[in-house]
């Protein structure tokens, strides 16, 4: 047993440095940096964890390719998973391909016709589609009930920090290497640890996958941003964290956006992939207990980001991404001079710029 979890260990390893790209660079924003500096020349030194360089363009596949291997490892021959923007859907089915296992997305039908193009890309990885009549939470609830009813065959792939238990743990877990390696990278580049950790929250992978190495460093600020849609009092947001209240999603307890009688609300972004009802619940633990500070910005607000670092570092930034880049607008007038922040680029934007230029079409010239 024990040199089997070695093994397991040490197949994962490799394929996070060769299939993957780790480890990802931290990246030391220089424009970004001097943008944010005041009058005096003064401000926060800024630095970019730049998972959007993982394969297939964002932390999705650091969970992806890991679960993928336990499957394996359990002998079930077919995964399924659901997803939403469809991003968690093409990185599940380029680990299935690549691990020669059987593959069936669960995708919403109002998903299927926005996401057209991660469609082709999850069929041309070698998978199947199933469509389900309606959004995400329907194509989980139906992927769930799938895996279930053939648990001798397949396994059930989740793509972030949200359903049953041990889902939570252990996507944290798998994301937990961005911390991991930002730590590391903290201590070669100045010797010390991150002041100020920034990131997007959609359902929290991302996050938790770059908090959970510094919870037990008191000093440092954990900041999470989540979305606030056209804003929060629009009703067309996903800041479940800001606005929702306790309910059970989906197998765990935790925030959610809900009306009076409990019906789960649909969730708004500009960031396809922030537009979840719930959050997982070890985040919502660390709202409730102050460990973490949570914001919102709207879509707006990270439209101006998303061409911000576009324009200053020649990164383009997921959409997502741009939530937590464009907290920096508020947060960096706030902090003494050369604070360490570091901002989780959690994906890239080559996907989000038709989406960039419908709502900016004047800059389309
Ligand atoms: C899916 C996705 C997110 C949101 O999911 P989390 O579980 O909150 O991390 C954020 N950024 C990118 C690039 C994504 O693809």
């Amino acid at each position: 047993m024990r040199l089997r979890e070695e093994r397991g260990e040490a197949e994962l390893a490799i394929a996070l440095r060769d299939y993957v790209g780790r480890e990802t660079p931290l990246y030391f924003a220089e424009r970004l940096t001097n943008y944010y500096k005041n009058e005096n020349g003064e401000g926060p030194d800024i630095y970019l964890k730049r998972e959007d360089l993982n394969h297939c363009g964002a932390h999705k596949m650091n969970n992806a390719i890991a679960q993928a291997m336990i499957a394996k490892r359990m002998d079930r021959q077919r995964v399924v998973a659901a997803t939403g923007a469809g991003q968690h859907g093409v990185a599940t089915a380029a680990a299935c391909a690549k691990l020669s296992l059987d593959c069936t997305i669960f995708m919403g039908s109002e998903d299927m016709e926005k996401q057209a193009s991660n469609v082709f890309l999850i069929k041309l990885l070698g998978a199947q589609v199933t469509k389900v009549e309606g959004s995400f939470k329907d194509a989980s609830s139906e992927a769930i009930r799938q895996w279930v009813n053939d648990l001798e065959v397949s396994y059930y792939l989740t793509g972030t920090v949200v359903g049953p238990h041990p889902c939570p743990s252990m996507v944290r877990e798998f994301q937990s290497i961005i911390g991991r390696e930002t730590r590391r990278q903290a201590m070669e580049r100045w010797g010390g640890r991150p002041d100020v950790v920034v990131a997007c929250i959609g359902s929290g992978s991302n996050a938790l996958g770059i908090f959970h190495e510094f919870v037990g460093d008191e000093g440092v600020r954990l900041v999470g941003v989540e979305a606030a849609g056209f804003g929060l009092d629009s009703g067309r947001h996903a800041a479940t964290l800001a606005t929702g209240h306790v309910g059970v999603y989906h197998g765990a307890m935790s925030y959610l956006l809900q009306d009076q009688e409990g019906q789960v609300l649909g969730a708004h972004s500009v960031g396809v992939g922030l537009q979840y009802p719930g959050v997982g619940p070890e985040l919502s633990f660390l709202k409730d207990t102050g460990r973490a500070e949570f914001h919102t910005v709207t879509d707006e607000e990270a439209l101006n980001a998303y061409q911000l670092l576009s324009r200053l570092e020649g990164i383009i930034p997921a959409m997502e991404a741009a939530h937590a880049l464009a907290y920096l607008e508020k947060l960096c007038p706030t902090l003494p001079d050369s604070t360490k922040v570091v901002v989780n680029c959690s994906g890239r934007g080559d996907k989000d710029a038709p989406l960039f230029f419908q709502h900016r079409p004047a800059l389309d010239a």
